[in-house]
């Protein structure tokens, strides 16, 4: 029985992202059997790589589902990949529907691959990292998003996956850059869930950061399952709202219009 009441899952994707084959409607039967009273569909933007057709798509059947239940809000969002590799297939990108909310994410650094392709040795391993935080850091004060997705996204395959240390000593300055920057934006900071579907997994990012960004000033926090499959649609959300708590959260937020709504946690 689930005794935790999930207020919310805004990282979701469907059949409308290259890497996932659920439809819409079934995510949304789920939710509705957990009992979570806002999802958002974040299907993938990759600008390197995006379907306008998809996003469109996506951003309809949201609308649609939304209008057919009372139970649920089903947000309109996209998980924008990468946004400052190709600024004018941004614009197009974010100009193409109007959303609820805009997730942004980095998967690649300039010129290399999804981290998910990579397995480097722990030297390249520091320099990879190095230059995601930094690319990270301009993403950031771009400044035109609302949620920054898993923060930490490289470890999950280095350490998590592959296990080579990462010493993240060296990325502390930067990683308070970026989370003060964010802070001081008003943006918010997604805890991603989805590395506790394993069993050695961990959340995206880990309490410390969370509590860091709380530290520096931030007011909103997003929480994400990242479920490309109704079975883990939710997954890991326990675990994510007690780091928030932890580190000082009374809410959760959703973003509807773009525009932030908080959820007291009960
Ligand atoms: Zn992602
Ligand atoms: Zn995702």
């Amino acid at each position: 029985m689930n005794l935790l009441k999930i207020p919310c899952d805004c990282h979701l994707h469907t059949d409308n992202s290259f890497d996932s084959e659920t439809p819409a409607a079934l995510q949304v039967a789920r939710a509705r059997e957990l009992g979570i009273p806002y999802i958002a569909l974040t299907d993938h933007c990759d600008i390197l790589e995006w379907s306008d057709a998809n996003i469109a798509r996506s951003n309809a059947q949201a609308m649609e589902l939304n209008a057919l239940y009372d139970d649920i809000t089903v947000l309109r969002g996209i998980e924008l990949g990468e946004p400052l590799q190709d600024m004018d297939e941004t614009s197009r990108a974010l100009g193409l529907c109007e959303y609820d909310f805009v997730l942004c994410s980095l998967h690649n650094i300039q010129g290399e691959e999804d981290f998910y392709y990579l397995h480097p040795d722990r030297s390249q391993a520091a320099e990879l990292v190095r230059r995601y935080f930094e690319e990270l850091l301009e993403m950031v004060k771009w400044n035109q998003f609302d949620s920054l997705a898993h923060l930490t996204y490289p470890l999950r395959y280095i350490t998590e996956r592959d296990g080579v240390p990462v010493d993240m000593t060296p990325y502390l300055p930067i990683i308070r850059e970026i989370l003060a920057t964010l802070a001081a934006n008003g943006k918010a900071l997604e805890i991603n869930t989805s590395g506790l579907r394993n069993p050695d997994g961990m959340l995206l990012p880990t309490g410390d950061y969370v509590e860091l960004f709380r530290r520096l000033g931030g007011r909103y926090i997003t929480l994400g399952s990242d479920a490309h499959t109704p079975e883990h649609l939710a997954v890991g959300m326990a675990e994510g709202i007690a780091a928030a708590k932890e580190a000082g959260f009374t809410a959760v937020t959703v973003f509807i219009n773009r525009q932030p709504v908080e959820i007291p946690f009960a």
